[in-house]
């Protein structure tokens, strides 16, 4: 990882350069619209020439929740992306998925790695215990059960975890806790630090995710402090849309461009067969 070389982007059109957009999501989780090849049909329109698909992943156990894609499905996703990648081969298009970390599933997560040639991994905390999907509006009302403190810091406790089990390239929205507005009074930098930490020991990059801009939050995952604080340790960035449609494809990376160069950064990751390299956007 410490001498691999600098790309840069070559645009095939006369658009702006864009990174890549490696955060999109597929019918088959059940909650996104469009299929794979009308995100990469938006993606070429755009002037990218690198997207990655990052389907939630499926449980071991198909009613774990409804927001994935089952089991069975996984081979289906596969064809999917590869239909894509077939109608528009002038378009990079990676495979990945999301991938849930719940502590005690990384066994589970590498059967998954093992069942397909994955170009990466995103592994995002969205469960801070077995049954309370944070982000997950339909259980917005335990938030007024909780302190938000105590539930940023099993947060961070497990997004530590995720980085430490060296399952994944990308961690995925990591501040994801302040989605619908919840945020604690107390300082949160040294949960932060121990993450970023924790994410540069493993090799983890940061999703710098914009979804956060279309939700109550109304910023990108993560913020500029969080960011600030992993370009001090050298933590790598790829960035994402997290698109549920077409029509998010790529959206406000103008913005998240501008953010991550405000603190320093001049270069992104991209992931082949799971091995990362470095280009400037
Ligand atoms: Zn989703
Ligand atoms: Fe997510
Ligand atoms: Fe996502
Ligand atoms: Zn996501």
């Amino acid at each position: 990882m410490f001498n691999l070389e600098t790309k840069r982007l070559k645009p095939e059109t006369g658009l702006m350069p864009l990174p890549p957009d490696y955060h999109m999501h597929t019918p088959l989780c059940r909650h996104a619209e469009g299929e794979p090849v009308d995100y990469a049909r938006r993606a070429v329109e755009l002037g990218f020439t690198e997207i990655g698909f990052s389907d939630h992943s499926p449980m071991r156990r198909d009613d774990f929740d409804n927001w994935r894609m089952r089991n069975d499905q996984l081979d289906e996703y596969v064809a999917k992306v590869c239909c894509a990648q077939q109608e528009f081969p002038q378009l990079a298009i990676r495979l990945a998925l999301e991938v849930d970390f719940l502590p005690g599933q990384e066994e589970w997560i590498r059967e998954l790695a093992a069942r397909h040639p994955w170009d990466y991994f995103i592994g995002s905390v969205h469960y801070v215990s077995d049954s309370w999907d944070i982000d997950n509006p339909a259980k917005l009302s335990q938030w007024k059960s909780r302190d938000p403190f105590e539930v940023w810091t099993a947060y961070f406790e497990r997004l530590t975890l995720a980085a430490e089990s060296g399952l994944f390239e990308i961690i995925g929205h990591a501040d994801l806790p302040k989605k619908f507005g919840h945020r604690p009074t107390q300082n949160c930098t040294p949960l932060y630090e121990k993450f970023l930490d924790a994410a540069k020991r493993a090799n983890c990059a940061l999703d710098v995710n914009t979804a956060g801009l279309r939700k109550d939050c109304k910023e990108i995952y993560p913020s500029r402090e969080m960011l600030a604080l992993a370009f001090a340790r050298g933590v790598p960035i790829a960035f994402g849309s997290d698109a549920h449609a077409p029509g998010e494809v790529g959206l406000n990376f103008a913005e998240a461009m501008a953010l991550v160069r405000s603190v320093g950064y001049r270069e992104c990751c991209r992931f082949t067969n799971r091995r990362r390299e470095m280009i400037r956007f």
